[in-house]
């Protein structure tokens, strides 16, 4: 599989596929079982360990479509994000926290975790795959081509990997394909009720993502509920290290408790006592999923002022 170093070609070593199992790229990889677009060598699911049951149950119904095409789907991992941030003896890997801070102003905590739990995996195997594990020196001109599952509606997400082993290119943009018409697609092949792609706990869900956990993955939800009191003065690590953390931390980004906030979307919460603000909007917005390519960063999440007052 893997290509001489010795001789440059323009053409990839192998391709790949970063899938996350949500509908952009469960679509790209039922596109290269058809041939519709060059097949995978592997598909790479980059696993935090907290992602909902649907997306786990997505991901094996994936596993055995794409084996029937000769495509093995692969679990790389660095650990579960959920039981890392809660034990005091690890080193921890800041989620992007909502932060009510002392003086009533909020902010959101640095986002390192897509790049530890999900980005730093999937280079790591790209290394493996090619014959070159860090620390060695891969050699110019030989690389991996990852299919990134990103479409036409969020083509400003699409981004380079940084690194030259790894040559990210986006088979839905190059189609015209949008969301909308991956989820058609997904339902067409038998692959209906594919969810987003997101740990349980991400605080970049909208209330629209909380509230199909709370209504569908009651497990999920409690264990949500539970993490969101657990983090409230920071993370134990941080605490047991002496590292005062100011402020208090939330995963809703209204700044409360994740069980007491009201996630009724406006029309079906009364609105004769509820004004629909941007900030409602904003609220309510639910972006799709957390792609490790196509970082959000917490400056641009809609309406999130880090300097917005609180209350
Ligand atoms: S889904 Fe959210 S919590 Fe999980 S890795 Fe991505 S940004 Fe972090």
């Amino acid at each position: 599989m893997t290509r001489s170093a010795s001789t440059p070609d323009p053409r990839p070593a192998l391709r790949c596929l970063s899938l996350g199992a949500g509908i952009q790229s469960s679509a790209v990889l039922l596109l290269a079982c058809e041939g519709v677009i060059p097949r995978f060598d592997v598909a790479l699911f980059a696993d935090t360990g907290w992602e909902p049951k649907a997306v786990y149950a997505n991901l094996a119904r994936l596993r055995a479509h794409a084996a029937k095409f000769g495509i093995p789907v692969r679990t790389v991992s660095a650990g579960n994000i959920r039981d890392d941030a809660l034990d005091p003896a690890h080193r921890f890997v800041s989620m992007p926290l909502h932060v009510l801070n002392p003086d009533g102003t909020r902010g959101l905590a640095r986002r390192q975790c897509t790049s530890e739990y999900k980005i730093g995996p999937l280079k790591k195997a790209a290394r493996e795959l090619l014959g070159y594990p860090h620390p060695r020196r891969v050699p110019r001109g030989l690389y991996v081509e990852q299919a990134i599952g990103i479409s036409t509606d969020e083509f400003t997400h699409a981004k380079d990997s940084g690194v030259q082993y790894l040559r990210n290119v986006f088979p839905l943009i190059e189609l015209g394909w949008d969301r909308a018409r991956c989820v058609d697609y997904l339902a067409e092949r038998g692959f209906a009720g594919t969810v987003k792609s997101a740990c349980l706990g991400c605080p970049f869900h909208g209330n629209a993502g909380w509230r199909w956990i709370r209504d569908h993955d009651p497990d999920g939800w409690a264990d949500a509920v539970a993490f969101d009191k657990a983090i409230r003065d920071g993370y134990p690590h941080a605490t047991t290290q002496g590292q005062e953390l100011r402020g208090q931390y939330f995963l809703h980004r209204s700044c409360q408790p994740l069980d007491e906030v009201d996630l009724d979307p406006p029309a079906r919460a009364k609105r004769h006592l509820r004004l629909v603000t941007a900030s409602t909007a904003a609220e309510e917005d639910d972006p799709d999923g957390c792609s490790p390519w196509s970082c959000r960063s917490g400056a641009a999440i809609a309406g999130h002022d880090t300097k917005e007052r609180a209350g």
